[in-house]
């Protein structure tokens, strides 16, 4: 019995502290979405267009958090390469190119980006159009917008989407839980700002017009710099010592320049002459011991599409295997991921040191890196600001 009333008493308490949240959530949200509608109005948006829309929005609980979530492990140059460039997808890339060869010729004509390229985007952004996302775009902006985290950001992105769904008159647009949808997951301002009518309907439909999607990307590709002239960038290997300042800090030098420090293409060929005079950086995206790039100019422009240096070589490497048939990476693979906590004790170990002061987030950004180049050259060791499980034992003290 008293076991039973207690059930009951945790039942009502449940329910009661359920209803008062659901109720809360609720009275915020109406008032929410009439503010909405009227910053709506005066940006141009018709009250009957408003009057349709906004009784249709609705709070998604699970998109905010999957954006909050955070993942157990690091991701490692080869992890991410073994999950984004599989044989399937390089085979599925020279397909698209095939397929869609006469469109993606006319888009390199007028943009000047090479085909291999855009495929490269779509195979990552969406496997080729066959996983555009499954997620209601118009609810997923809503929740966004409505949490209190990001509201500025995702506010101007959910207007915008609310224009472009009344000017193009699209609807049951469906994407990620972050709001991008089609193709290329646009996001609503970059679908306003670049998005362009490839098949000359007189409407731009990024998610149900190949030609719309592949003119857009090339579109925003070349308004963002990119030059077709050379490529991303190449694997290259180091046969002398480098001077830990030539390698930091987006130190630019033209491949002349590198050629004389002893940096050679990792297939063992002679740069091309035509070439001496392109300006480059080194990239070392598993420190010291793992694969060596040289990225140009055009990488810097696959950034400003995603500001990942992993993402960024994933297109280069796809489009590089699209046309190659293959994709071949010279350096010797190793692959031992740090775990989130892991990331946190060199965080922590650096702040205690006084290198570091940002969050203890488990996340190796900018401010990580810097402090344990700062961290390794104090301690005379290669200045790669690389996370792994070897300085983490050296920090330690364990060797
Ligand atoms: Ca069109």
């Amino acid at each position: 019995m008293k076991l039973k009333t207690l059930f009951i008493c945790f039942l009502m308490v449940f329910f009661i502290n359920v209803t008062v949240w659901a109720e809360q959530t609720d009275t915020d949200f109406v008032a929410w979405k009439k503010q909405l509608r009227t910053q709506a109005l005066n940006e141009g948006l018709t009250e009957e267009f408003l009057d349709e829309v906004i009784p249709r929005m609705t709070l998604l609980p699970h998109v905010v958090e999957s954006d909050k979530k955070q993942p157990e492990f690091q991701l490692t140059f080869w992890t991410y390469l073994d999950k984004t460039i599989t044989p399937l997808r390089i085979q599925k890339g020279q397909e698209m190119l095939r397929l869609h060869h006469k469109t993606l010729k006319a888009a390199e004509k007028k943009y000047k980006v090479p085909a291999k390229y855009i495929v490269a985007f779509w195979g990552l952004e969406s496997n080729y159009g066959s996983h555009k996302g499954s997620i209601d775009t118009l609810n997923a902006l809503t929740t966004l917008a409505y949490d209190t985290r990001r509201r500025t950001f995702f506010t101007k992105e959910l207007l915008t989407f609310l224009k472009i769904l009344q000017k193009e008159k699209l609807s049951d647009i469906t994407g990620s839980w972050a709001g991008a949808f089609g193709n290329f997951q646009f996001m609503p301002t970059t679908f306003q700002a670049y998005g362009v009518d490839g098949d000359g309907d007189g409407k731009i439909d990024i998610v149900n017009s190949v030609p719309d999607a592949i003119f857009s990307a090339a579109n925003y590709l070349s308004k963002m710099g990119w030059n077709p002239n050379v490529k991303w960038g190449r694997e290259v290997k180091l046969t002398k010592p480098m001077s830990w300042e030539d390698v930091h800090n987006d130190k630019q030098k033209t491949l002349a320049d590198w050629e004389k420090l002893g940096v050679k293409p990792a297939n063992g060929g002679p740069w091309p002459t035509k070439m001496a005079g392109v300006n480059a950086e080194i990239l070392m995206p598993m420190g010291v011991d793992g694969p060596v790039f040289l990225t140009y100019s055009n990488f810097k422009v696959i950034m400003r599409w995603n500001r990942s240096t992993l993402y960024a070589l994933a297109v280069g490497l796809l489009s590089d295997a699209i046309e190659q048939e293959n994709m071949t990476i010279y350096a010797k693979r190793q692959n031992n991921p740090l775990s989130t906590i892991e990331v946190k004790e060199i965080q922590e170990i650096l702040a205690k040191e006084g290198y570091y002061t940002s969050d203890i987030d488990g996340n190796v950004g900018r401010g990580t890196r810097e402090a344990l180049c700062k961290y390794q050259k104090d301690h005379q060791l290669p200045q790669d600001g690389y996370a792994s499980k070897e300085i983490l034992k050296k920090m330690k003290g364990i060797e």
